[in-house]
């Protein structure tokens, strides 16, 4: 099996819901965020799994929809909670959705899929969601 990573920075604000703490105020991240990917094969020319360029692509696409964002105020988290565990399923989600609908000449190949998304919202606390 081999797997790729790429990584991401972005800042935003947010406020957990139901959260007896002082979490619950509104305040900020940089967040971190870890894509990594796997397959099965990489492509015979190439040697690639994936061409970091696609992966991050896909990737910027995300991290543009919430940078400089109250992410509250976003869908799916104007009802889901912005919690680093939800946001690291909603990049997951997100990405697989960008790896299926790349176009027919990026080198990802048909069997890569997200093996994990880690969400840094300090230096000492992540979360991470795997499908
Ligand atoms: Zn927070």
């Amino acid at each position: 099996m081999f797997e790729v990573s790429v990584e991401e920075t972005f800042a935003a604000g947010h406020a957990l819901r139901h959260y007896k703490g002082k979490c619950e105020n509104v305040h900020g991240h940089n967040y971190r965020i870890r894509v990594t990917l796997e397959g099965e094969h990489v492509d015979k020319v190439s040697g690639l799994l994936v061409d970091f360029a696609d992966i991050k692509r896909i990737l910027r696409k995300i991290v543009a929809y919430l940078d400089h964002q109250f992410i509250n105020d976003l869908p799916p988290f104007h009802e889901l909670n912005p919690s680093a565990e939800n946001i690291a399923w909603f990049f997951c989600t997100e990405m697989q959705k960008g790896l299926t609908e790349a176009p027919a000449n990026a080198t990802a190949q048909a069997s890569v899929r997200v093996r994990s998304v880690r969400v840094w919202e300090t230096d000492t606390c992540e979360a991470t969601y795997r499908p």
